[in-house]
């Protein structure tokens, strides 16, 4: 999420969530923290989205929950947003604005313009954001696909045109830097897949994002021109087929779409699954396939299995396994590294530096990527003539201050990420999941013991562990560390008063000795101590 803030009036561009990795066990998404914007609320004018992908809206039921400020978007994107919001009971409240590329909205003082530009899913823009400091221009999330397949190319001019006027910043998508050259067309992605569909005897599997609108409809078409019929697997997939279609986003050729039990019944050289799972989430429809688990697609010999679509990093492993149990089942498998079945939503080198001679802007802040591609970024508008003390390298938490005159990077903007596990927003912190990590790794071992009312041991100790050894298997074991524990609390000095925790913490550091001692681990310990 970014914010832009002239005077009382402060807008954002986009709301999106992260999902957790492995260090944030149990943590279903991470949004950005609110609390700026939330201090500003009187001014704060508009959500603007540039496109539908869940970084970039996913956190809006989590801001729009706290505060029910108007949200702007294209068609496409509004509908996917609303889908969002309906899951949260929130659609009813929520305020959302359609825009169409060149037609400028006014949010308080700022005048926003989007203007068309192409990406992995359909209907995406940037902005033109007029400021009394001058224009912004914010690409988005973008690549520069001269023949997209809706016909909806990069508005080139319109950014050229800015770039005549004056452009006083811009902020450009980092995501591919590192690659040099352009990004290709999907075209050609299209005309890959369309080779694989005309010699393939068998069942074919596409597994993509479902947000791919484009990519789906290649497979639809595809499907169509190869006399195949197509059943959609996994929610979002057949979700969003149905958003995409009732829009006009997505042509379904006539008849093309049938159930899976319709599908079913047609000889395997007819038949095609479009499925969720491109990155081998577990739950996902491919993941069940893999597994031998889905209820109804049993994966055999003679399949072909495309996974059309980028590995996400992080995801490497889980997307291995999924490809090695289609392989074991005897599919044959297409992905990134032994086909090409993707192209990138996101702009290249020459992309990028495109970009920047069209809009020619004072100032550049790259955007959107890790800090290697922040700076990547920066030091390629570097090597393209923009003087380095006009470029702005920002991370989380530093702001842009931009008067007619001049900029700088001022800091200290509360800035970092909001966990949320459940219904929980914000409340889990590095304590707990400190904890989820030691239990995950070592387990727990709960010692309980009774006191009578002069302090002697009444009861127990009682032992239970989980995750550590199983207690019914081990009860020599146990024994011993019952043992343990009932030696260091007759240690105890007998004529001190009694004291819970300090029982406690005495129980606590005998266990962990004897674990220690015997297995060198460091299982997570609660002792409870009970008065009778
Ligand atoms: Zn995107
Ligand atoms: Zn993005």
């Amino acid at each position: 999420m970014m914010l832009v803030e002239s005077g009382d009036d402060l807008i954002a561009i986009d709301c999106g969530l992260m999902f957790p990795d492995d260090e944030l066990p149990g943590i279903d998404h991470v949004i950005p923290d609110f609390t700026y914007a939330l201090e500003r609320r009187t001014g704060f004018r508009a959500v603007v989205l540039t496109h539908g992908h869940e970084d970039h809206i996913g956190a809006l039921p989590y801001l729009l929950r706290e505060l029910p400020v108007p949200v702007y978007g294209t068609p496409l994107t509004l509908a996917l947003v609303a889908e969002r919001l309906r899951e949260h009971g929130l659609l009813e409240t929520a305020d959302l604005r359609s825009m169409r590329p060149r037609d400028r909205i006014q949010a308080g003082v700022f005048g926003i313009e989007p203007i068309r530009v192409t990406h992995s899913i359909a209907d995406g823009i940037g902005l033109a954001i007029d400021t009394p400091a001058g224009t912004i221009v914010h690409t988005g999330d973008f690549k520069l696909d001269p023949s997209p397949l809706d016909g909806e190319a990069p508005d080139y001019r319109r950014f050229a045109e800015l770039g005549e006027r004056g452009v006083a910043v811009l902020c450009s998508d980092s995501t591919n830097v590192d690659r040099p050259g352009h990004t290709r067309s999907e075209v050609e992605v299209g005309q890959a897949l369309g080779g694989r569909f005309d010699v393939a005897t068998g069942r074919i599997i596409v597994a993509t994002f479902a947000s791919h609108i484009h990519r789906i409809q290649q497979v639809l078409t595809l499907a169509a021109r190869t006399d195949r019929r197509v059943a959609l697997l996994g929610m979002s997939m057949q979700r969003n087929v149905t958003i995409a279609a009732d829009l006009g986003y997505l042509q379904v050729p006539p008849a093309i779409v049938v159930p899976l039990e319709e599908l079913a019944s047609l000889p395997a050289r007819q038949q095609v699954i479009l499925s969720t799972g491109s990155q081998g989430e577990p739950h996902s429809a491919l993941a069940l396939m893999a597994a031998g688990e889905h209820k109804y697609v049993k994966v055999e010999r003679g399949d072909l299995v495309i996974i059309s679509a980028r590995v996400i990093p992080g995801h490497e492993r889980t997307i291995g396994r999924v490809v090695n149990a289609l392989y074991r089942l005897g599919a044959e498998v297409l992905y990134e590294d032994n086909a090409f079945v993707h192209v990138s939503g996101h702009a290249s080198q020459d992309d990028l530096k495109l970009m920047m001679s069209l809009t020619r802007p004072r100032y550049f802040v790259p955007v959107h990527g890790e800090y290697r591609h922040l700076l990547g970024h920066a030091r390629l508008a570097e090597s393209v003539g923009i003087a380095p003390e006009r470029v702005f390298l920002m991370e989380d938490g530093m702001g842009l201050e931009l008067s007619t005159a001049d900029a700088r990077v001022v800091g200290g903007f509360p800035a970092g990420r909001v966990l949320v596990d459940g219904k929980s927003v914000g409340d889990i912190g590095a304590v707990v999941l400190r904890d989820r990590q030691l239990l995950a790794e070592d387990g727990l071992i709960a010692v309980s013991v009774a006191f009578d009312k002069s302090g002697v041991v009444a009861a127990g100790p009682e032992i239970a562990s989980r995750g550590f050894v199983y207690v019914k298997e081990n009860e020599l074991l146990m024994e011993e560390l019952k043992k343990a524990v009932l030696a260091a609390l007759a240690e105890r000095d007998p004529d001190a008063p009694f004291d819970r925790e300090l029982v406690g913490a005495t129980v606590r550091s005998a266990v962990r000795h004897f674990v220690n001692q015997r297995f060198r681990r460091k299982p997570v310990v609660l002792p409870i101590v009970l008065e009778v």
